[in-house]
């Protein structure tokens, strides 16, 4: 099977960013050799032995949080730095939860929300906005983010407040979506800028273009 390397080019910053989750250690040794100094950088599937958990408090250890705080998510991870995972520079929210399960998945251990950790919005709200100068906009991918709604738009409100650009990834299409008629959900179509949405397909992998996983899943909104 044909791999393929996704090489995003940065003209204002002179970096080159090469994608290369589907090739073989040794293509990838062979470019490092041949780019120069290489620096790896995070996508939405986790590196080997690491997790980016930022140091955010549970919400279990807040129980005297004003009513205004008392909003928390399953998440998995949040990192910056991604070039992948939606367009420019990224600070990515994982959240941690999927019910579509789809065959192939490259991050099956975000399925289950207790992989991750029950952290309160205020407390990633703080990280991403710590981060404002080194990202373009802000990406809320799973696990499934429409697994819990009420708190992603409860997320995605307070991200709008500070100006910023939200792509969200859904396993679900955007015609399920809003068939649910769900007030929550409806809302977080309503505020975001870019919706990429469908479940993973590996027979559609090839060829799947810009942030995409495979074929069948589209960008919907504004870059
Ligand atoms: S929706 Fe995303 S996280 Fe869930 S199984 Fe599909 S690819 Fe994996």
């Amino acid at each position: 099977m044909n791999k393929e390397l996704v090489f995003v080019l940065e003209p204002d910053a002179g970096r080159v960013t090469v994608e290369v989750s589907q090739a073989s250690k040794e293509t990838v040794d062979s470019l490092a050799d041949d780019l120069g100094n290489r620096v790896n950088l995070n996508c939405a599937r986790p590196a080997e032995k690491q997790r980016y958990l930022p140091v955010l408090q549970a919400r279990s250890t807040e129980p005297n949080r004003p009513q205004s705080e008392a909003f928390s998510i399953w998440l998995y991870r949040l990192y910056h730095n991604s070039v992948v995972d939606g367009p420019g520079r990224r600070s990515v929210i994982q959240t941690s939860g999927c019910s579509l399960r789809c065959r192939g998945c490259i991050v099956p251990k975000t399925h289950q929300p207790e992989n991750g950790e029950l952290v309160s919005i205020s407390s990633i709200i703080a990280e991403v906005i710590a981060h404002r100068d080194d990202h373009d906009g802000v990406t809320i991918l799973g696990g499934e983010p429409f697994d819990q709604p009420e708190s992603v738009a409860e997320l995605v409100s307070r991200l709008k407040n500070h100006g910023l650009h939200i792509t969200v990834y859904t396993g679900f299409t955007i015609e399920q979506l809003t068939q649910r008629r769900q007030p929550s959900i409806d809302h977080i179509l309503a505020h975001i800028d870019l919706l990429i949405d469908g479940p993973f397909i590996a027979e559609l992998r090839e060829g799947a273009g810009e942030y995409r996983g495979s074929r069948n899943q589209y960008l919907i909104g504004r870059t």
